[in-house]
C-alpha cells in the first residue's frame, strides 16, 4: 500500500476530486480512494447534468468563465443577472429557511471564484445550458432559473476533466479500494490513518488528514427506510450504487455530529420502468422535468400537486417524494400538442414509459388511469384556465381559478390532440441529512461543536444546507466549494502551514 499520505480523500465524485486538487495546489502527497472500479468511477456526479448554480452580475461574469462565447452567440441570447441576494433568497426559501446561514454564506462567497479556479487550474470547460434552462422569447434565447452554465460533456464530462487533471498534477487515484474506518490516536482522537478493503483484503494507509467525500445514503436500502420513512425501499437510485452511506457511519462511530434534514431528501419523477440503480450510458435522462407545461395525475385520475407553483429548478426536487405517496407510487405527466415539442431532451430516449391518443379517455385507458375521473378532472382543469400572456421562462401568471391544486403558471388547457402521458415513480438522488462542518474550513464537528482533528467532509454526506427541497445546480456547486476548502485546510493542517 501506497503512502504515508498528507490528505486521504475518501470518495471519488466531484467534491472529493476538488479536495484533492486544492490539496495538491497546497503542495500534500494526496490520495483518492474510490469504492468503484474505474469503470463505474465518479459516483453521482457521473451521472448529472454538470449543471452548476453560481451568482454572476451579467454577460460579463458568464464570459468569465465561457472567454470562448462569440459577440453573435452574445447577440443571440439573454442571461439576465443573478446576484448573491437572489441566490441566497432562494436557498432559502426552497429549504423553508432551515439552511444553515454558516454554511450558505460561505458557499455564495466562494461559488463564482470556485468555478474560475476549476476552470484556470483544473482545466475544466464550460458551456451556456442551451438545451434545458433557456427559451426563445422575442427572437432571443432567454436563460432562467438561476442555473445556466454546465460543464462541457455534463457530468461525464466533468468527473472525466477532475480525474485529468488530478492524474496530471500527481494525485494517486485508488480504484476499488473502500473505506473501511477512521484510525485516531488513541489520547488525543486525531486521525492518523484509515483502514481500508481492497481486492488484496483489509489494511491500513497512515495519513495526517482525512476529508471524507463518500456521498450520502441513497443506495442504502435500509439507511433509507430507517431515516426517510416506510415506502423508500421501493424508490429508484438515480445514481450510484455505491453511496451507502459509508463516509457518514465512519465519522459518526468516532464521534462527529450528526446534521440536517435526516428525514429528508432530493427526489424527482423518473421513469417508472428505470432500472433499480442509475445506468451510465442513460445518466440523468429517465428523469422527467417538464411537468410545468403539462398536468400531473395519479392512477385514480386526480391532480395532487401545483404543476405550475415555480419553475420547475424550485419545485422538481420535492415532487419525488409527492409521488411516492400516490397510489403504487406512480405518476402520469400529460402533454397536449401546444406544448410537447418544448418538452426536455429526456422525453425523447426510446427508453420511455409512455403512451399516446387523440382523446382524453383513450390516453387514459392506456395509461391505466381511472378513466371516469381522470376525464372530469381534465374538463374541470380546462374550464378554470384564466389565460393571458403564457412565456414558459418566467412565472407569468396565467393560472387557473377555482380548483384545487391550482395551477399556478402557465395554465393552458389540455385540448389539442394527440395528448401524449408519461408513466414515471419516485428517483431518490441523494439525501440531506450527514455531518456538521466548520464552514470556513470545512472540519467536522464533534457532538460538542469541536472540530475533530485531521477530520474535513464535503459534498452530499454534508448537513445543514438542504432541507425539504433544493434548488438545482446547488449540489454540485455546494461540493465543489467546500471540497476545495476541505482539501486546503486538510494540506495545511498536514504541512504545518
Ligand atoms: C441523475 C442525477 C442528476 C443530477 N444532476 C445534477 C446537476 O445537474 N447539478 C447538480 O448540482 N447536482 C446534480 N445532481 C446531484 C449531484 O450528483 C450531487 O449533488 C453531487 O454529485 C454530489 O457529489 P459528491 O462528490 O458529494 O458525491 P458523489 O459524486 O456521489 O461521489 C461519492 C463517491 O464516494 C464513493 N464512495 C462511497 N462510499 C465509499 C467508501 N466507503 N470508500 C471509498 N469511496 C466511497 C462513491 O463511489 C463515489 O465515487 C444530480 C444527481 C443525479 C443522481
Amino acid at each position: 500500500m501506497p503512502g504515508p499520505y498528507d490528505v486521504v480523500v475518501v470518495g471519488a465524485g466531484n467534491a472529493a476530486l476538488c479536495a484533492a486538487l486544492a490539496a495538491r495546489e497546497q503542495g500534500a502527497k494526496v490520495a483518492v480512494l474510490e469504492k468503484a472500479g474505474f469503470d463505474e468511477r465518479g459516483g453521482n456526479s457521473y451521472y448529472t447534468a454538470g449543471g452548476f448554480r453560481f451568482p454572476y452580475r451579467g454577460i460579463e461574469d458568464i464570459r468569465g468563465v465561457i472567454p470562448d462565447l462569440s459577440d453573435a452567440e452574445v447577440e443571440g441570447i439573454e442571461v439576465g443577472s443573478y446576484d448573491r441576494n437572489a441566490m441566497y433568497d432562494d436557498v432559502m426559501r426552497v429549504t423553508e429557511s432551515q439552511a444553515d446561514s454558516e454554511l450558505l454564506e460561505h458557499l455564495l462567497t466562494n461559488a463564482y471564484p470556485t468555478v474560475q479556479w476549476l476552470k484556470d487550474y483544473a482545466g475544466l470547460h464550460w458551456v451556456l445550458m442551451y438545451g434545458r434552462q433557456a427559451y426563445k422569447v422575442d427572437g432571443k434565447l432567454r436563460f432562467w432559473g438561476g442555473m445556466i452554465t454546465e460543464a462541457v460533456g455534463g457530468g461525464a464530462g466533468l468527473v472525466d476533466q477532475e480525474f485529468t487533471a488530478c492524474e496530471r498534477l500527481g494525485v494517486d487515484v485508488l480504484y476499488g479500494t473502500k473505506g473501511v474506518s477512521l484510525v485516531t490516536d488513541p489520547k488525543s482522537g486525531a486521525v492518523t490513518g484509515l483502514r481500508i478493503k481492497d481486492e488484496n483484503g483489509f489494511s491500513e494507509i497512515e495519513t495526517k488528514t482525512v476529508v471524507i467525500a463518500a456521498g450520502g445514503f441513497e443506495a442504502n436500502m435500509e439507511m433509507r427506510t430507517r431515516y426517510l420513512g416506510a415506502g423508500w425501499e421501493f424508490v429508484k437510485v438515480r445514481g450510484t450504487r455505491h453511496n451507502t452511506g459509508d463516509g457518514i457511519k465512519m465519522a459518526l462511530d468516532i464521534g462527529a455530529q450528526s446534521y440536517g434534514h435526516w428525514s429528508g431528501a432530493h427526489a424527482v419523477a423518473w421513469d417508472y420502468n428505470a432500472p433499480p440503480t442509475g445506468n451510465r450510458r442513460i445518466g440523468d435522462l429517465y428523469q422527467k422535468h417538464s411537468y410545468p407545461l403539462g398536468l400531473i395525475f395519479n392512477m385514480k385520475g386526480e391532480r395532487f400537486v401545483d404543476e405550475g407553483a415555480d419553475l420547475r429548478n424550485y419545485t422538481y426536487a420535492k415532487y419525488g417524494r409527492e409521488i411516492l405517496k400516490q397510489p403504487l407510487g406512480i405518476a402520469f405527466q400529460v402533454f397536449d400538442q401546444q406544448t410537447i415539442g418544448m418538452l426536455r431532451d429526456e422525453y425523447r430516449i426510446k427508453e420511455i414509459t409512455k403512451a399516446e391518443s387523440d382523446t382524453i379517455p383513450g390516453l387514459a385507458a392506456d395509461l391505466g388511469i381511472d378513466v371516469g375521473e381522470f376525464v372530469r378532472q381534465v374538463e374541470a382543469y380546462n374550464a378554470a384556465c384564466k389565460g393571458g400572456d403564457y412565456d414558459p421562462s418566467r412565472l407569468d401568471g396565467v393560472g387557473t381559478e377555482g380548483i384545487d391544486p391550482p395551477k399556478s403558471n402557465w395554465a393552458l388547457p389540455l385540448s389539442k390532440p394527440p395528448y401524449v402521458g408519461f408513466a414515471v415513480t419516485c428517483g431518490i438522488t441523494f439525501t440531506f441529512g450527514g455531518l456538521r462542518i466548520k464552514a470556513n474550513t470545512a472540519q467536522v464537528l464533534d457532538t460538542e461543536d469541536v472540530p475533530m482533528p485531521g477530520l474535513y467532509a464535503a459534498g452530499e454526506l454534508v448537513g445543514g444546507l438542504f432541507w425539504h427541497n433544493y434548488p438545482g445546480g446547488t449540489g454540485l456547486m455546494a461540493g465543489s466549494v467546500f471540497g476545495r476548502t476541505a482539501g486546503a485546510a486538510a494540506a495545511k493542517a498536514a504541512l504545518g502551514k
